[in-house]
């Protein structure tokens, strides 16, 4: 048995089950073993009845006395209720809607069971046992003490309940422990398992699964976490580290009259925090040693120019320079101000995107090759085959966790001409990210921060506000709109759900155009809209032919409108700290006055926490870590967003200190010979996707 085989090959396992572990991401029996419990269940004590406390998750053991079966509601729901007593009393125990259940559960069976302790009736007296989380029937004879013990609970499915999970690990678990030496192979280099007194990798799966006692788990959990961090950290390290032994880079040279001219040709100067990372770009650039740069700033704290002068460095060193937007409208956007910057250059701007016609590409494609371009703006059909440039010395990508590591490696393996040196590379991104979880996803790059926005930007004023406050809202996005000024109106769905009684963007967009805003020029613009459709909306908002535009969160990457000054979010409850933000990012872009109202009816402490920190801050830095502490790192960056494994068990959060831990062992690792050599074969089947250039080292 290999952890690779698929799924199928465990017993109990056919091709219907296989099916629904799919959707949990669960093919091989690595996935399976790597599933780990979502939480635990503590079933190492059982609890007397007559010791039962409401509001308690307790094990109680008894014999079934009484059971009952009724219907109720308009939904015929089936409610069956079962009475077990033990000696020191009588406990009610209710399932709903498991009909099949009757057969099994018969007067003078012993049961166990797991739940929550409450009143019956929500009165006092009687208790029962309600959200009942497990239960065992006991077998005529059998001791009860084999199902006591900490229980893992597992993230499940319909169709896959907590007792197959359960049977499933374990007989996976017990099958590689009884089969030959290093079914589960040890990832960690002798000298980092010692030095950070983490337990074997065998014992650890074991553990995490069926842990007998706390402390053992936590063990476990630390062991688990830290490989896991740790091999991210090698992967990421790793990549940094190849590409400063090829030391192929580009060393551009520092004096350049072209670059004054540009700077001198802008409407403004440099903060403070620009020209420090303008410095840190440029001593990157003039050494010999590719550049591998992230600059992170909040929306609006002018990262563009930064990229504008790079770009204008790297052309007049001879080179060719490309920058990459998510979409197209940005990079439409960017294509109009670097044309408007560089007017007075004879540096040549080309655009690239997906709908420009065959012969134009044709003709650019011809241009890239022959160098007859100087830089190219662009989006995703930039990395096309067909792209060749004559001589890259500058990669640029905006908004960069919208691309995957891999998609960026593949502009950058683009070598400069016939030198084949490396180009520069300078990411660009709004999401302000929290240190810790810089180090996670960014660990290749070097990171610079543009902190403080530029001067005589009017702060956007941000207010919390009832639904019952929406008809005065919108009229208010009424009378902007009949000054001249445009909104943004955020939705968290796109349309209607059975599930769940929100605002959807097409409702809302109804709502308002045939209602308070009849006669306003209104758009809708949702992710389920074709790209095409997507950019006209836009563009027409962005020409002020729409005077509100109604929306999800697709609006949420950086497009410019500087009339826009009112950003309305519906339900502003369901969005993240740092997704606000960026949205709110959208207005307060001109000279004038902007408000932000998130309309939330949530009561909720989190909910209110957050929407007020919102309201109270305009620091995008303390808000991501705000977001972070209260939400958590899966929610902060979305389904797999960022390009990278996501962490299976690690928390950034929480395991700062194990982070900061797993980035020495990681980096002591590259500088040991033997261990490295250890390593790099498992990074390189872990990480096929992600890391693939690492392979064929
Ligand atoms: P980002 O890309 O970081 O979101 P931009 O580069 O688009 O931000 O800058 C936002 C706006 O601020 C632009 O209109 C830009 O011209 C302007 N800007 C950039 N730097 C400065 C500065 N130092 N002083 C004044 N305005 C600036
Ligand atoms: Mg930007």
């Amino acid at each position: 048995m290999k952890l690779s085989d698929s799924i199928q090959t465990l017993k109990g396992v056919g091709p219907k089950k296989a099916r629904l572990l799919a959707r949990l991401g669960i093919v091989s029996l690595e996935d399976l073993l790597t599933y780990y419990p979502r939480s635990y269940e503590d079933q190492s004590a059982v609890t007397p009845i007559a010791q039962l406390v409401p509001g308690e998750r307790v094990t109680v053991a008894g014999v079934i006395a009484q059971v009952a079966e009724k219907q109720a509601g308009r939904r015929r729901m089936t409610i069956l209720t079962v009475v077990i007593g033990d000696g020191t009393g009588y406990v009610r125990v209710t399932w709903f809607n498991q009909p099949f259940l009757k057969n099994k559960l018969q007067a003078g069976r012993r049961l166990f069971v797991t739940g929550k302790a409450a009143y019956a009736y929500g009165g006092r007296g009687q208790m029962e046992i309600s959200q009942v989380q497990s239960y065992v029937l006991l077998e005529d004879g059998e001791d009860g003490a084999s199902h006591l013990g900490i229980f893992p609970v597992y993230a499940s499915t319909d169709g896959l309940n907590q007792t197959f999970f359960r049977k499933a690990m374990r007989t996976l678990l017990d099958s590689l422990a009884n089969g030959a030496d290093g079914e589960i192979p040890e990832v960690l280099p002798e000298s980092v398992a010692a030095r950070y007194h983490l337990m074997a990798r065998c014992i650890a799966f074991q553990t995490i699964h069926f842990p007998k006692n706390a402390e053992e788990l936590q063990a476990a959990r630390r062991r688990l976490a830290f490989e896991e961090l740790y091999l991210i950290q090698c992967g990421l390290l790793l990549l940094k580290k190849q590409a400063r032994e090829q030391q192929q880079g580009i060393r551009h040279l520092a004096s350049s009259t072209m670059l004054r001219q540009v700077l001198a040709g802008l409407p403004f100067s440099l903060t403070d925090d620009q020209k420090q990372v303008w410095r840190e770009i440029c001593r990157d650039m003039e050494s010999d040693v590719p550049m591998r740069r992230l600059v992170q700033g909040d929306v609006g704290s002018g990262k563009t120019v930064l990229a504008l002068l790079a770009l204008v460095k790297t052309v007049e060193n001879g080179f060719q320079g490309a920058i990459m937007a998510p979409t197209e409208i940005l990079a439409r956007q960017h294509f109009e101000t670097f044309t408007k910057q560089l007017s007075g250059t004879p540096i040549r701007v080309g655009f690239l995107s997906g709908h420009i016609t065959a012969k134009e590409k044709r003709d650019l494609y011809a241009r890239i090759a022959s160098h007859d371009v100087d830089i190219v703006i662009g989006t995703h059909a930039l990395l096309q085959a067909g792209v060749q440039f004559a001589a890259l010395g500058l990669v640029v990508t905006d908004e960069q966790h919208r691309f995957g590591v891999t998609q960026r490696a593949t502009l950058e393996q683009q070598g400069a001409g016939q030198s084949m040196r490396l180009p520069d590379v300078f990411v660009m991104t709004a999401t302000p990210i929290p240190r810790t979880m810089t180090l996670t996803v960014y660990g290749d790059l070097d990171v610079s921060q543009v902190r403080h926005l530029p001067p005589g930007r009017k702060p956007v004023r941000t207010f919390v506000r009832t639904t019952d406050r929406r008809p005065l809202i919108y009229k208010y996005v009424r009378t902007q709109a009949e000054a001249g000024r445009q909104s943004y109106v955020v939705c968290p769905l796109v349309e209607q759900s059975d599930e769940e009684d929100l605002p959807s963007a097409e409702e809302v967009y109804d709502e308002l155009r045939y209602g308070i805003l009849r006669g306003i020029p209104c758009g809708l613009v949702h992710g389920r809209m074709k790209d095409a459709e997507k950019e006209a909306v836009m563009q027409a908002f962005y020409e002020n032919r729409i005077r509100v535009l109604v929306s999800t969160t697709v609006i949420e990457v950086g497009v410019n409108v500087p009339n826009a000054t009112t950003l309305v979010v519906e339900h502003a409850d369901r969005f993240g700290l740092a997704q606000l933000h960026q949205l709110r990012g959208r207005i307060g872009r001109g000279s004038l006055a902007s408000y932000c109202i998130l309309v939330s009816d949530s009561r909720t402490d989190t909910a209110r926490e957050r929407l007020s920190i919102l309201a109270a801050t305009q620091d995008g830095f303390q808000l991501a870590e705000e977001d972070l502490r209260l939400r958590g790192p899966g929610q902060f960056f979305g389904a797999r967003q960022h390009g990278l494994p996501d962490l299976k068990i690690a928390d950034v959060l929480r395991d700062t200190d194990l982070l900061l831990d797993a980035r020495q062992a990681a980096q002591d690792t590259l500088g040991s010979k033997e261990d490295l050599s250890f390593v790099r074969p498992i990074l390189a089947s872990l990480y096929q996707e992600q890391f693939e250039h690492i392979t064929d080292v």
